[in-house]
């Protein structure tokens, strides 16, 4: 099978031609030099890129369906952390040979999550050589409102979506570092290999937050970045960080190193001015179907980019050692 047939047979899929005018914004989807899309002209676009190797970003036995997943989730992500509208993508993906059980696969389930987050494959590029998947999504927002790192202001109470850490305890388990109950396994693992790009979410968000970022490499290191981007620093209640079951099935402390450091969440965390406070519990809080919950507030108290719990501890200076490679190791250190 050649590379035009593959794609053909793979990646040319109903709901994505050239010729329908049901795609929104697609003037010219797969089959010509390159893609042609459609901007209002009161929109910017938003896009990004990022990679998956095999080995590298996930184990090579990962099943294609869960590959295909957090590809395209893991961009759907950084668009939803923007504020903006998910809208096209397009897959440059790398083979090591033409399996066709893996592609059957791997489209079937990419197609089911473009369908489910209306966004359209519009190109793309297909080469041999060890497996590999990147996605560019794009995305549109309205003129200046895209919600940035920087825009966090002292004062601004800070939120997150979901629950923290269970992608972070879900690779514990697979590695063999944490020993779960079978249902906490299939939660954590679950959440690692097909995370839920918060879309909805931010689009709820978008009116009332000063900056959001979503969280992939765990809540200290993310909120780091909105904390520097914006100089400022935070207070976190630990008590208030938001725990699924499987969590709170483990030793607290444990629990807390996991929610704090560990990655793969794809939750929103963003920051809320505390005078719309009130409005934001009432018009979204409420009646969102994901939970949101407060965690903090962002302070000018301290060094730019400090992270302290409500009792004064720095949680990002030495003798909190969240940072190990091997969170496990965190059970024996010195907090
Ligand atoms: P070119 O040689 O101009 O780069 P290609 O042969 O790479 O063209 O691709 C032909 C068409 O198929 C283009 O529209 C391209 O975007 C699309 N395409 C290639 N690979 C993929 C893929 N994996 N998924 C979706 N579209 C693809
Ligand atoms: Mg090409």
């Amino acid at each position: 099978m050649g590379e035009f047939d593959l794609i053909e047979t793979y990646f040319r899929w109903d709901n994505v031609s050239d010729d329908s005018d049901d795609l929104e914004g697609v003037i010219i989807g797969i089959g010509d030099d390159a893609a042609v899309l459609q901007l209002e002209s009161n929109q910017q676009l938003v896009t990004s890129i990022d990679t998956l190797i095999s080995g590298v970003h996930f184990p090579e036995q990962t099943p294609a369906a869960a590959i295909a997943h957090k590809a395209l989730s893991v961009n759907l992500s950084d668009i939803a952390a923007m504020g903006a509208e998910a809208k096209w993508f397009t897959l440059a993906l790398t083979l090591p040979d033409v399996d066709h059980a893996w592609l059957k696969e791997f489209s079937t389930n990419l197609k089911a999550l473009a369908a489910e987050t209306s966004v359209n494959l519009v190109g793309g590029d297909t080469t041999r050589g060890s497996l590999s998947i990147s996605i560019q999504v794009m995305g549109t927002v309205k003129n200046n409102h895209a919600l940035l790192r920087s825009g966090a202001k002292p004062g601004d109470k800070i939120f997150v979506t979901g629950t923290l850490g269970d992608a972070a305890v879900g690779l514990a388990s697979i590695q063999g570092h944490l020993d779960l109950s079978n249902e906490d396994k299939a939660f954590c693992e679950a959440r690692l290999n097909y995370p839920t790009a918060r879309l909805e979410d931010g689009d709820a968000i978008k009116e009332y937050a000063t900056s959001c970022i979503d969280v992939s490499d765990g809540l200290l290191q993310d909120l780091g970045h909105i904390l520097k981007k914006s100089k400022a620093s935070a207070v976190i209640d630990l008590d208030k960080l938001p725990l699924s079951e499987c969590l709170q099935n483990l030793n607290i402390d444990l629990a807390n190193k996991y929610a704090l450091s560990g990655g793969d969440d794809y939750e929103l965390l963003f920051t809320v001015p505390a005078e719309k406070q009130q409005m934001f519990t009432e018009k979204v809080i409420k009646k969102n179907p994901t939970q949101i919950t407060m965690i903090g507030e962002i302070s000018n108290q301290y060094a730019i980019g400090a992270i302290l719990n409500s009792h004064g501890i720095n949680l990002t200076g030495t003798g909190y050692n969240h940072f190990s490679d091997d969170i496990s190791d965190n059970d024996k250190s010195d907090k």
